[in-house]
């Protein structure tokens, strides 16, 4: 089974290319924002809890967001493997993910990182607010502010997985195929 982290700042392309992982290789795309998404957009108790953090570019709780992707993975255990998006997040949601696969007698394959400068980040995040009609993509300071959280929440993620031998970095700036590529190398070499 392939169990990829797809990582990066908020803006690295992640979803972009997961949409083009999960053509290729088979696997389940999990995001995390989209499930949220979702939860608003029905107007569940957990939507409008996540709403008021997700409007300030701060991330949900642990507690909340372990127990969805939880649900996730266990309402879908016959795959060929998952591509985790935007989880996790913090080192309790990286120690959760790993219990839940250990469970399964699974492990993390590995963590990509997408890396892009952050002034490349904002403008694509401005440009994406301008159609995607996501609250979070619409201010500026919004968007620091999530820059801000993942340097200083979300990071240490990398290195937990590095100390394992199991994190790369893959350059994320170029033309989408040719980032494609390398991921595809990357997972290729697994
Ligand atoms: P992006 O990567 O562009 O910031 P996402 O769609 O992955 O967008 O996430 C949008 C928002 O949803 C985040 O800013 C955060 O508030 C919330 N969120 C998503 N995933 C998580 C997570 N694993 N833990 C906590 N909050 C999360």
């Amino acid at each position: 089974m392939i169990n990829l982290i797809l990582f990066g700042p908020p803006g690295s392309g992640k979803g972009t290319q997961a949409q083009k992982l999960v053509d290729k290789y088979n696997l389940l795309h999990i995001s995390t924002g989209d499930l949220f998404r979702y939860e608003i957009g029905n107007k569940t108790p957990l939507g409008l809890e996540a709403k008021s953090y997700i409007d300030q570019g701060a991330l949900v709780p642990d507690e909340v967001t372990v127990g969805m992707l939880r649900n996730k993975v266990e309402a879908n255990r016959d795959v060929a493997g998952y591509i985790f998006d935007g989880y996790p997040r913090t080192i309790p949601q990286s120690k959760a993910l790993d219990n839940l696969l250990r469970e399964k007698g699974e492990e993390v394959s590995k963590l990509i990182m997408l890396d892009v400068p952050d002034v490349e980040l904002i403008q694509r995040l401005l440009n994406r607010g301008k159609t995607s009609g996501r609250t979070d993509d619409s201010n500026e300071e919004i968007i620091q502010n999530r820059i801000q959280v993942y340097k200083d929440e979300t990071t240490p993620v990398f290195d937990f997985y590095h100390a394992v031998g199991k994190a790369v970095k893959v350059h994320g700036v170029g033309t989408i195929d040719a980032i494609f590529e390398e991921l595809s190398c990357e997972i290729d070499n697994l």
